[in-house]
């Protein structure tokens, strides 16, 4: 068994050393003697993420750990079991499709009895359509707003704020 040196004074080490941080430094294993010169730290049982310059002195947790991107990935989950969802880039297929037929905003909201701010909205991603509103684009714009499935979960990371679960459930529901 290999004898463990006090990392400060030499000294060897009998029984438990001491994880010690001294000054900002990093922990380091020192005497009982020289443990006293600066702060005891726990010697961490799951490896931590940080031990960045400005945590220096207090061994105190800041707060209980977080367990990571768990809700993130059931609400993902939660989409995938639905069929028929509207499409991720469905702001950027109206939009295009829009402007390939030369209609301006507010012509398309006129020929489709909409108002123009929600042209606005949908083509900016805010919301996504409603049914009604989905097939009235579709049939107008000659495009397809529903995800047939193969890439449903592709472009899901991004996190689309507009297409909110009642929406989804609203189209399904039909
Ligand atoms: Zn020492």
């Amino acid at each position: 068994m290999q004898t463990e040196y006090c990392e400060l004074c030499g000294a060897p080490l009998s029984g438990k050393a001491k994880l010690v941080r001294i000054e900002g430094a990093k922990p380091m294993k020192v005497c009982d003697k020289c443990a006293k010169l600066g702060t005891e730290v726990q010697a961490p049982r799951a490896p931590r993420t940080s031990y960045g310059k400005d945590y220096i002195a207090a061994p105190v947790p800041r707060s209980a750990p977080r367990a990571p991107t768990a809700g993130a990935q059931r609400r993902r989950d939660v989409f995938d079991d639905i069929e028929g969802d509207v499409v991720e880039d469905y702001s950027k297929r109206i939009s295009a499709a829009r402007q390939a037929k030369g209609y301006t905003q507010n012509d398309l909201a006129f020929i489709l009895k909409m108002q123009e701010i929600d042209i606005k909205k949908l083509e900016r991603g805010e919301r996504a359509p409603t049914d009604d509103e989905r097939e009235k684009l579709e049939k107008e714009l000659g495009i397809t707003l529903l995800d047939t499935g193969d890439a449903a979960s592709n472009a899901r990371a991004g996190g689309v704020a507009a297409t909110t679960l009642g929406d989804v459930l609203q189209v399904k529901r039909k």
